[in-house]
């Protein structure tokens, strides 16, 4: 590019995508004069999804802005907690984040999930259709056009990806109300009613049980119930407060 030179500095907490020589400070960037800020702002590696405010010569300006010669750009990361109008707050997961679905639908977060790779074009797609904010770890994925919203999750830890994208969107939390197989919402069930699904030790040993309305599988007090009651405990006492939450 051979236009309009401009000076553009980074929030610290976007240091992830920032090229190594662009994270001490304003560094120079030359533009086309024509291409629009939020484009020139994702040549340089950060998703817009990840980005704030705009700020040119300490005045917010959109993303379609075009960058004029001398123009000094500030670019801000997304507020915590961001708010995503438009719809009730619901997820769509790319097929690398199956534990980060599964932990959300425990806490009731309305998550959906590709476990088969369908493709960029189609879970772009999905994201607007349903108006999901899709989540994933690809940047590529993320500037695709036609996502509806999305979110970057930051590191590769389950346990660090749950707090992310509760610490950021911060979901209302209803725990064990979802199922964490298909994302449907459960109901209570009766011993009867599910009795033919049970196995029989099953059918002995619970009391508690609840089906699923899409998959109809049972859930009961069972083996594993301590370390998803962990995981609850633990996110519940740190996210489930009233303030801030949204549906
Ligand atoms: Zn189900």
């Amino acid at each position: 590019m051979n236009g309009p030179e401009i000076l553009v500095s980074f929030d610290p907490e976007l240091t992830t995508f920032v090229p190594q020589e662009r994270r001490g400070g304003p560094t120079k960037a030359v533009t086309d004069g024509a291409s629009t800020l939020g484009h020139v702002v994702e040549s340089l590696g950060v998703p817009l999804t990840e980005v704030g405010a705009l700020v040119v010569d300490g005045r917010e300006v959109a993303p379609g802005h075009v960058p004029a010669a001398g123009e000094t750009v500030t670019v801000r990361v997304v507020p915590r907690p961001q708010r995503v109008p438009g719809a009730p707050l619901r997820f769509l997961l790319d097929v690398h984040l199956g534990t980060l679905a599964r932990r959300l639908r425990l806490l009731g977060v309305d998550a959906a999930y590709e476990s088969t790779d369908i493709g960029d074009p189609a879970l772009a797609a999905r994201s607007a259709a349903e108006r999901r904010v899709l989540l994933s770890r690809d940047r590529g994925l993320l500037r695709r056009r036609e996502l509806w919203a999305g979110a970057y999750v930051y590191s590769d830890r389950p346990d660090d990806q749950l707090r992310d994208v509760l610490g950021r969107f911060s979901p209302r939390l209803a725990p064990w109300t979802r199922c964490t197989a298909c994302n449907g919402t459960l109901r209570t069930a009766t011993k009867e009613e599910v009795a033919d699904l049970l196995e029989g030790g099953t059918r002995g040993t619970y009391d508690v049980f609840a089906q699923c309305g899409e998959c109809a599988r049972v859930y009961w007090r069972g083996a594993h119930h301590d370390r998803l009651e962990a995981i609850v405990a633990q996110a519940v006492a740190e996210f489930g407060g009233p303030v801030g939450a949204q549906a």
